[in-house]
């Protein structure tokens, strides 16, 4: 039994109960929702409140949102949707893949202390706290700036003892570079979650992340690229290898896609052609394929709620 911060204050891990580990309620870009509320849809935030208590009563009860700042990271919005909704929402603190300017000139250390004080202290102004640490790479590798927040996240993780989430492009085993940089930084890796591993097929690269101790986020569904069904497949393949507390099973499912009409992200149109179900799509499509491979109710059961646990108690 851990106490972690979720945005409305401590949460017991015990109170975790079924979570989905890697999702984003409302991103967008920096600074969006504070400064320019026109580009997101009107009435955006009784959309999510209205999408979270669906997931609520479908049994989803926490949320691990991995929005950053460069993603238009709003406490304020995770406060009041959580508290409207019912479901625990706790949120992060790091950096994903923009690069500001500044960030070349600044240095690791000061980076650190930023984010410490966001897991300590609060974000903004605010006292809501984050409660997982964030860094990512993709496709072009781990760049410079990008290592500078891997190796200060590594730092915060030192002082404060909270777990790293970390965003990797899996088809080029960009993990493995990422691994390294942790390891220089002496951090354990069973406080590590490799997110979007579900983007490869390749099990023998996943194999070699979790015999570094790693947790795996399978974490895109129903995602591009891989078919539900081929990241299904994986999935009962790494269960049935032993690893079912291991790996963090979740969407990456942006609610945005609702708010903002000529999002980035995408149109609801695409959506309604590839997730009908929102934060409930695991629960209503993958685990009836699970059921159909022949995985039992017990294990099923345990999926959205084992993993998620040991990784914020660091077991
Ligand atoms: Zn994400």
């Amino acid at each position: 039994m851990t106490t972690i911060n979720s945005v409305l204050g401590p949460l017991d891990t015990s109170r975790m109960g079924t979570t989905l580990i890697h999702e984003h309620i409302l991103s967008s870009s920096t600074g969006i929702p504070q400064n320019y509320p026109e580009v997101l849809d009107r009435g955006y935030m009784s959309i999510i409140v209205r999408k979270l208590k669906e997931a609520k009563a479908g049994g989803i009860d926490t949320i691990v949102d991995a929005t950053t700042l460069d993603l238009g990271r709003d406490v304020n919005v995770l406060t009041e949707a959580s508290r409207r909704s019912g479901v625990n929402i706790i949120c992060c603190t790091g950096w994903w893949t923009e690069k500001p300017r500044f960030l070349s000139g600044v240095s690791i250390d000061k980076l650190a202390k930023g984010f410490i004080r966001e897991i300590r202290e609060g974000i903004a102004g605010t006292n809501i706290k984050a409660g997982i640490l964030k860094a990512a790479s993709d496709k072009a590798g781990v760049l410079p700036e990008e290592e500078k927040v891997l190796r200060a996240v590594a730092r915060a993780h030192h002082e404060t003892g909270i777990p790293i989430m970390i965003h990797s492009y899996s088809p080029g085993q960009v993990g493995r570079r990422q691994i390294a940089i942790l390891k220089e930084e002496g951090v354990p890796l069973n406080r590590v979650k490799m997110d979007h591993s579900n983007d490869t097929t390749d099990i023998e690269y996943l194999f070699w992340m979790l015999e570094q101790g790693c947790y795996l986020g399978m974490d895109r569904y129903p995602g591009e690229g891989v078919s539900p069904l081929a990241r299904t497949k994986t999935l009962k393949a790494l269960i049935d290898a032993g690893y079912k507390d291991r790996l963090g099973t979740s969407h990456d499912w942006s609610l945005a896609r609702y708010v903002a009409s000529d999002s980035i992200i995408g149109s609801t149109e695409k959506r309604k052609k590839t997730n009908l179900y929102d934060y409930l799509y695991i629960k209503k499509v993958v685990f009836p394929m699970l059921r159909e491979m022949g995985v039992s109710e017990k294990v099923i059961g345990s999926i959205l709620v084992d993993a998620p646990r040991k990784f914020f108690e660091g077991a």
